[in-house]
């Protein structure tokens, strides 16, 4: 029997580090900082995720700007221990046995494991062994194995390890909700039994993001699992893992205010309260950073919010200077990685993140022309972020960029690096001068990278969409908006125009003025700013706030 758990958090993926490439993106990178602020806030809690043998793809670009993916392979026995414990989960028919690693989370004598499920072993057919082999990968069925391993797999793999007393299972996107069924079996499939003791997280501001499936394939996947009333809990139509989720959770938030607003009008009646995201703030951190909060700050790592109360007390001298060496370790990197030399002493803005297009990456080269005229010749510009390998729209996106990026060359210095990952991130969201980000509004669930930004004094300029609402609303000289402020939606066509036109004029009269001016002292006074913004947009937050609303009741 171990230790009584307040809450066990599954996820389909978890960033802990480059070299454990079980992870795609954010909600990989989110589940592991959510997990660090739990160690660190000595939470009893233990996650549940699996053991891709292929997450995160490596990606290098060819000098025609067509991208390529190397399988990242890695030996899970160099970073974590293989438990003896074995179960096993019934899919299309076949007993499946599942295996976990476990990994440990740790500070001082807290310990929150997390576990890795696998199917690699040599006792299940080779078919079976590949279900934990590509992160997303594969069809409708596949992802229904990997589904049923992680919900129902997850459970029994807790109660296999003697975890027979949890407060609270959390389903960090609608991935996880089959651990609701094993619930169900559990306690005799009464719905309200099952619901006392689950929150669910949902991630996606879009409807065709959330998974659903046919219920033929469930059936031939999951088989006598499902029970009678799935329909009525999960969709009549599909099996709706979202559905699933809610209507057997006791409580629902989305991940930012304007995400709460944007599922309740997708889920109505369903009640969705949020809990914005944060980062980690010791992780993101550069340790120049962390050595100037220390002496100035002391308390920041356990009392984020201190960075809120006592911002002004940072030198701007020293800030300053802690701030250019993490702008020079960026671009001796991007000189490593592209052999292009950029200027320390030019206004560096960087802009990072998955290539899709609602993010629309090439919003600040809609009017060329314009670009040149307000950039030229004083702004450099660092891109990366990789494209799904089966997405055209992002494929062509990396050409145009890296095509647009040599004929702008007497003008302006833009460089793609290619390969972005945790440690990339880390580099760019310290190194940069400005953080910019334009999602089309009301597609961005939260956005983390530019908390991570502010972490480093890095300003933000962005849409005001996601976290940034709440951000600009607390304080709106710690960064820039571009475009309207929040609540007006002018059609996304117009939209654009309206935004790339307000991007230039932000650069022109704030953004460039602002930065060349000798003394860099507004500058200053707004890297302090973002900086403090971190008093809010951290995981200790977060984790306190799950902690009062979903886990610990
Ligand atoms: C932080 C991070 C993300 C998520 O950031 P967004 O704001 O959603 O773009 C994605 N990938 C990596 C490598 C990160 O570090």
């Amino acid at each position: 029997m171990k230790k009584p758990l307040t809450v066990a958090y599954f996820t389909m993926e978890i960033g802990l580090s480059g070299d454990i490439p079980t992870y795609a993106g954010g909600l990989g990178m989110l589940a592991a900082d959510i997990m660090r602020s739990a160690t660190d806030l000595k939470v009893p809690a233990a996650c549940i995720t699996m053991c891709w043998q292929h997450g995160y793809m490596r990606q290098t670009i060819n000098p025609d700007g067509t991208q390529m993916y190397e399988e990242s392979s890695w030996n899970p026995a160099d970073k974590m221990k293989l438990l003896p414990e074995r179960i096993s989960v019934t899919v299309e028919g076949r007993e499946v046995v599942v295996a976990a690693w476990e990994y440990q989370l740790k500070s001082g004598k807290h310990i929150v494991p997390i576990y890795f499920l696998d199917t690699n072993l040599p006792e299940n057919d080779q078919a079976d062994r590949d279900i934990t082999k590509y992160l997303y990968g594969g069809d409708g069925f596949m992802r229904l194995k990997q589904e049923t391993v992680l919900g129902i797999g997850g459970v029994r793999m807790l109660r296999k390890l003697g975890y027979n007393d949890i407060k609270t299972f959390h389903m960090n996107e609608g991935h996880a909700a089959f651990l609701t069924l094993e619930l169900l079996k559990e306690r005799d499939f009464k719905d309200e039994d099952v619901k006392k003791s689950c929150a669910f997280t949902t991630h996606t501001p879009v409807k065709a993001g959330h998974d659903a499936f046919d219920y033929d394939m469930a059936y031939k996947v999951v088989g006598d699992m499902l029970p009678w009333h799935i329909k009525k809990l999960a969709g009549e139509d599909r099996l709706s893992m979202t559905h699933l989720a809610m209507h057997l959770s006791r409580y629902t938030c989305g991940v930012s205010k304007i995400h709460g607003v944007v599922s309740n009008d997708m889920f109505p009646g369903e009640g969705i309260d949020y809990i914005t995201n944060g980062i980690h703030h010791p992780t993101w951190a550069t340790p120049e950073m962390q050595a100037l909060f220390d002496e100035h700050i002391p308390g920041w790592k356990e009392d984020p919010s201190l960075l809120r109360k006592n911002y002004h007390d940072l030198p701007d001298n020293e800030l300053w200077e802690a701030h250019m060496v993490a702008k020079k370790r960026l671009l001796a990197h991007v000189k490593y990685q592209t052999g292009e030399t950029l200027d320390e002493n030019v206004l560096t803005i960087a802009s990072a993140r998955r290539v899709v297009s609602y993010k629309r990456p090439e919003l600040l080269y809609t009017n060329l022309l314009r670009l040149k005229e307000v950039c030229g010749g004083r702004v450099q510009i660092i891109h990366s972020g990789n494209a799904h390998p089966a997405d055209p729209f992002g494929q062509d996106v990396i050409k145009r960029m890296i095509a647009r990026s040599k004929e702008l060359r007497d003008a302006l210095h833009v460089v793609y690096v290619p390969n972005y990952n945790p440690e990339l991130a880390k580099l760019l969201v310290s190194g940069a001068d400005v953080w910019l980000n334009t999602p089309t509004r009301l597609h961005e669930a939260s956005g983390t990278s530019g908390m991570k930004a502010c972490t480093n004094g890095v300003l933000n300029l962005s849409t005001l969409d996601g976290w940034w609402i709440e951000g600009y609303e607390i304080d709106s000289e710690a960064g820039w908006r571009i475009g309207p402020l929040a609540g007006a939606l002018p059609e996304a066509e117009e939209n654009l125009k309206v935004d790339a036109e307000d991007l230039y004029t932000q650069l022109q009269y704030e953004v460039i003025p602002e930065y060349y001016h000798p003394t860099h002292v507004r500058w200053i006074r707004r890297m302090k700013r973002s900086i403090s913004l971190v008093g809010a947009f951290n995981t200790h937050r977060a984790v306190q706030e799950y902690l009062k609303k979903a886990w610990d009741l």
